[in-house]
């Protein structure tokens, strides 16, 4: 296997999710749930959502079959690879009474190994993003990185985008170019389905051994480059990153905060599905005898006006005031925070938005009322 470009039958991806079943990895990949993609474990290909296609636009997700037997032709829904590696909810700790002592009980330490299986070149951007935030800052995540180290990536290159992808503007995709272990483009045709597999570690490499390939010819690789080039010229929606964070520190009193707070409902929709957000909130419970007590941590959101209080009420309370937080953060400070912006173009916070509201147009808005 000396290059790095081979050619498998579409079939042998079921060959993949079995050798990584036996290296010890639960696989992870997209299947359909309540008439949306979400991502769960699956063990068989014919689980994956073969022949469906997504429509997506503000406020709106359906999933329709498609004239062909795809397996990825699809895009990303409301979940993102952030679930298994930022969990929702985590038990930080518990205690028990034991007489008149206290028993600590330790939590998981060691989470199952998983191998995410199409995983889009946005999604690559949002789990580097938060890479950098939890990994690569002054303090360490520990639930995150013991999450994080193993996982086995399979990439996917889109053969496909929707109305409220804006990959193309934020650099991140439809092309994977980086951190996965294998990617995979989906060629099918009159005559085969097939995947073109890029090899990009060891570990990847190891995960194809006794599966039957060719190597790429020339031609192989201009079809798969063709298909991501036709997807790229597809992407309609843009967002003009252009001194976007002068913009944003600039117009802290421009109109057009007004007239989105109008529209938002606060609901945090926007928030639970970016792939990047990653804000958190701790409680702690007791049960009702008092003998357990328990801390847990928990996904929280800078629409609630309960994540910014502090001793005598919140700091901001206006929906203005904390649609205004969300955006500048995310495209503005993230950048002096972190060195990257915040979003990464996948769309979600439009689709999921219940009244639309498009983080496109906000910025374009921004603009057109700039000073
Ligand atoms: S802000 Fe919206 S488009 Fe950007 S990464 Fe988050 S969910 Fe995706
Ligand atoms: S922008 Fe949309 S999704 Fe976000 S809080 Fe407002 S209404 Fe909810």
């Amino acid at each position: 296997m000396e290059n790095n470009s081979l050619i498998i039958l579409a079939e042998s991806l079921q060959l993949i999710f079995d050798n990584l079943n036996s290296f010890g990895y639960q696989t992870i990949a997209p299947t359909i749930s309540e008439n949306t993609i979400v991502y769960d474990q699956i063990t068989k290909i014919s689980d994956l959502p073969i022949g469906y296609i997504d429509e997506q636009t503000g406020g709106h997700y359906r999933l329709k079959k498609h004239s062909k037997p795809t397996f990825f032709s699809y895009t990303v829904g409301a979940n993102s690879w952030k679930k298994y590696l930022h969990p929702p909810k985590v038990r930080l700790w518990q205690i028990k009474r034991k007489a008149k002592a206290m028993e600590f009980v330790s939590e998981e330490t060691q989470p199952p190994k998983l191998a995410f299986i199409g995983v889009r070149g946005c999604e690559l951007a949002a789990i580097s993003i938060q890479d950098r935030v939890f990994l690569k800052d002054k303090f360490v995540d520990p639930i995150y990185s013991t999450r994080r180290k193993d996982i086995f990536i399979v990439a996917i290159n889109c053969a496909r985008a929707v109305k409220t992808c804006f990959c193309t503007s934020m650099q991140t995709g439809p092309k994977v170019e980086e951190g996965f272990d294998l990617s995979l483009t989906e060629i099918l045709d009159d005559k085969k389905h097939i995947f073109l597999v890029k090899v990009a570690t060891e570990k990847g490499r190891e995960i194809l051994k006794n599966i039957p390939y060719k190597v790429a010819t020339k031609e192989d690789e201009n079809i798969a480059e063709n298909i991501i080039k036709t997807t790229a010229q597809s992407i309609e929606k843009k967002l003009d990153t252009e001194n976007i964070k002068e913009l944003l520190y600039q117009n802290y009193e421009n109109p057009s905060w007004d007239e989105v707070a109008n529209r938002c409902l606060s609901c945090a929709n926007c928030t639970m599905v970016c792939p990047t957000c990653f804000c958190t909130t701790v409680q702690d419970t007791t049960d009702l005898t008092g003998e357990i007590a328990e801390r847990w941590r928990s996904w929280d959101s800078c629409f609630t006006s309960d994540f910014s209080y502090i001793h005598g009420g919140s700091v901001r309370v206006s929906t203005k005031s904390r649609y205004r937080q969300w955006l500048v953060h995310k495209l503005g400070a993230w950048l002096d925070q972190f060195g990257t912006s915040g979003c990464v173009g996948c769309g979600r916070c439009i689709t999921w938005c219940p009244v639309g509201i498009d983080i496109t147009e906000q910025v374009k808005t921004l603009r057109e009322n700039n000073g």
